[in-house]
């Protein structure tokens, strides 16, 4: 079972990484950084450049990066958490401490949905949200930050129970459509309701994902509205691509793209949002756990499929799981810049992998080799357990 850590760094508390050999920043405009060492003060970055320049006394914790890559940690857009570590819904323990173990940082509940009898009544859905908001800020399993408590919309609700939830700490709406609002004009009111209070809000898009769910087309999405057109690339079953071409050019919304979902379909998501200029909607989840399990390293699987088969840049492709979903659910991690959460992934080149560099490695559809995880600002593991082994892997010198 996974150990619960939730202290942050101490407020002043000092961590150097240097000999960093490549710096991924998490921002699409700018994706690689002229910089060899990061510094952060209480989790929290706050230079980054050259060593020379840089003021690195009095650190507490000192990492030799010998040369690795540095990404901002990852986050998962999309995951359906229940209770601490554990999910029923294929009925395992550890997997966020695992999901970790794939470099991902960060997860945003699309819904608490799993849980055994979740009340479908107003008052049990919007307890159960103010339960799950507060029992994954206080318990984060080896660190990773999970953003829960997403209610599920049901018919009845009222602009005054999302003021309160609103005023009860809620800030997510789970997918739209798992309940019982299933019509574009219902989700739109509410869905504004949301967003008038500061809720953000995602859909479930495409056919049904298990039998009692339902098909959500494009027509509901754009009238709904939601903030996040979730899994777009459907979870798993994809709407026709002429309706996949219509949510992306009827809307400004986030785009985002799920390894539980169609993997073609998640390809001419992508291949569209290229051809409108719009590479900054494009955001990564797992939709896990599900029907096809958990993902540990679903993050860095739709990063090397897209990067290889979709013809982008790999390190365009971790903007998709870093500086764009941090920018659109308004994160203060997601990017490599003063002022942003000390949550770094360290990657390398996978040993006997046929690319001639890390970026290539990627390109060629292989995975990248974790060798260390740090969120805010603090070790939380060293060399994966389970992506295969980087060639090289940092270490702390002090
Ligand atoms: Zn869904």
């Amino acid at each position: 079972m996974a150990e619960q850590q939730t202290a942050a760094a101490g407020s002043d508390d000092k961590l150097v990484i240097k000999n960093i050999g490549l710096l991924l920043s998490g921002d699409l405009d700018r994706p690689v950084l002229d910089a060899d060492s990061v510094v952060a003060v209480g989790g929290k970055i706050t230079a980054v450049g050259r060593f020379a320049e840089l003021d690195i006394g009095d650190a507490k914790t000192v990492i030799d990066a010998h040369g690795t890559v540095l990404a901002p940690g990852l986050i998962d857009s999309h995951v359906h958490p229940v209770a601490g570590d554990w999910t029923p819904r294929q009925n395992q323990l550890g997997w966020i401490d695992s999901t970790m173990h794939g470099g991902v940082t960060t997860m945003i509940s699309a819904g608490e949905v799993h849980t055994p009898g979740r009340p479908r009544d107003i008052v049990g859905l919007k307890a159960m949200a103010v339960y799950a908001q507060r029992a994954f800020d206080a318990f984060r399993p080896n660190g990773v930050k999970i953003h829960a408590g997403a209610p599920v919309l049901e018919p009845g609700m009222t602009e005054a129970d999302f003021k309160e939830l609103a005023a009860s700490g809620v800030r997510l709406l789970g997918e739209v459509g798992l309940g019982g609002v299933k019509d574009g004009v219902t989700a739109k009111q509410m869905v504004a309701w949301a967003r008038k209070y500061g809720i953000q809000s995602t859909i479930h898009t495409g056919g049904p994902s298990i039998p009692g769910s339902g098909l959500i087309g494009a027509d509901v999405v754009l009238e709904a509205d939601t903030d996040v057109v979730g899994h777009l690339n459907g979870g798993h079953t994809a709407l026709p691509d002429k309706e996949i071409r219509c949510i992306c050019e009827g809307c400004r919304r986030g785009l985002e793209l799920v390894h539980n979902g169609n993997e073609r379909a998640a390809l001419y998501t992508l291949r569209t949002a290229k051809e409108l200029g719009q590479l900054e909607r494009v955001i990564l989840g797992t939709d896990g756990p599900a029907g096809s399990g958990v993902q540990p390293l679903g993050i860095v699987r739709m990063i090397s499929m897209l990067s290889s088969l979709g013809d982008v840049p790999a390190e365009v492709a971790f903007c998709f799981a870093t500086g764009n979903t941090a920018r659109m659910r308004n994160l203060d991690c997601g990017l490599i810049e003063p002022g942003r959460a000390a949550d770094f992934v360290f990657m390398d080149k996978a040993q006997h992998s046929a690319g001639k560099g890390f970026l290539d490695s990627i390109q060629l559809g292989d995975l990248p080799g974790i060798g260390m995880v740090v969120i805010d600002g603090i070790v939380r593991s060293g060399r994966s357990r389970n992506t295969p082994p980087a060639e090289k892997i940092p270490a702390v010198v002090k």
